[in-house]
């Protein structure tokens, strides 16, 4: 499970900034720590099917509350980690823990799916597709329910062994996310070359479609783009009932965001999935129709 190269032949050392990797090297060793003590935990936030109002699924985003430090959110430690090489260690605890909890939400729902991130180094590096189908047979759980999400630049990071990663975990069965998109400058014949089922459009991009025309003619496309590849095209970061409107109305398929719930610990997730699945409580999402 440890990394490959050391942090030190990885090349992030640098002399000029001493005391500052001294405390990122000394983060990463109580990441791992956290990671096998069960101190890091897995928040789950919901994607709903715009047209029909239902719940498909959920995204998995790895929480960290450290010891001395409070919370440290993800984008203080992924990119470290992924950097070190413990970000495969963290991705072995995710995919196992996510594919878990999915078992225990698909008691209340039936088919629900689940997504997962994953970076550019956990792609390159063997044994990804192994530690999902070890987890799914784990849990008795169906790999067409489970969605791989990569940023649209991890999966260029080597365009070629990427997409011969990305087309193993679709052999498998998994589904493919492209997340992010329009955040990175990924060209459209490579895009188009991922066996992917799915493309997340970016919160940057979806955030300004009420104040600026260009937001939303770029949306507009984006969406007209991700349905001609054949990808369900899911609106991410969607803070207002009135964005998710006009979202819908610009086609969208799915919806994640703030303006229908944020991430939630599993047992918050529960109570939440259960109450929209009682058609007399009057829903968060009273704008879906
Ligand atoms: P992401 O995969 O694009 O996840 C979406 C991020 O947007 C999450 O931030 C989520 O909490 C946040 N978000 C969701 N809805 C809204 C909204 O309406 N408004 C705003 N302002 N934000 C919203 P989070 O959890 O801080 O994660 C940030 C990034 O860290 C993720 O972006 C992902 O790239 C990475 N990450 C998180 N968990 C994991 C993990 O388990 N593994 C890996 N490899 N990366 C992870
Ligand atoms: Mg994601
Ligand atoms: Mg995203
Ligand atoms: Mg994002």
């Amino acid at each position: 499970e440890m990394a490959p190269h050391g942090p030190f032949e990885t090349g992030f050392y640098s002399r000029s900034n001493d005391i500052y990797d001294e405390r990122r090297l000394t983060l990463m060793s109580d990441l791992k720590e956290a990671l096998t003590n069960g101190t890091t935990e897995l928040h789950y936030q919901p994607k709903m099917d715009l047209r029909s109002g239902q719940i498909i699924g959920f995204e998995a985003l790895i929480r960290w509350q450290h010891p001395e430090r409070g919370w440290v959110p993800p984008i203080d430690f992924i990119p470290l980690a992924e950097k070190t090489g413990v970000i495969t260690q963290l991705t072995h605890w995710v995919i196992d823990q996510a594919l878990s909890d999915l078992r225990t939400l698909q008691k209340i729902q039936p088919g629900l799916g689940m997504a997962i991130n994953v970076s550019a180094r956990d792609l390159l590096s063997a044994g990804l597709e192994e530690q999902f189908a070890q987890s799914l047979a784990r849990h008795q759980l169906e790999a067409g329910h489970v969605t791989v999400e990569l940023t649209e630049t991890a999966a260029m990071d080597d365009p070629e062994k990427g997409l011969e990663a990305l087309g193993r975990l679709s052999a498998l069965g998994l589904r493919i996310s492209i997340d992010d998109f329009g955040a990175g400058y990924s060209s459209l014949s490579y895009l188009k070359q991922i066996p992917a089922s799915e493309l997340k459009l970016d919160r940057t991009l979806v955030h300004d479609i009420q104040a600026s025309d260009s937001a939303r003619v770029i949306v507009e496309t984006a969406i007209t783009m991700g349905h001609t590849l054949g990808y369900q095209v899911v609106a991410e970061g969607v803070e207002s009932g009135q964005d998710a409107a006009r979202l819908k109305a610009m086609g969208a398929d799915l919806l994640q965001g703030f303006c229908l719930c944020r991430p939630q610990s599993l047992t918050a997730t529960v109570d939440w999935l259960e109450k929209q699945r009682q058609p007399e409580e009057s829903r968060d999402a009273s704008w879906s129709d």
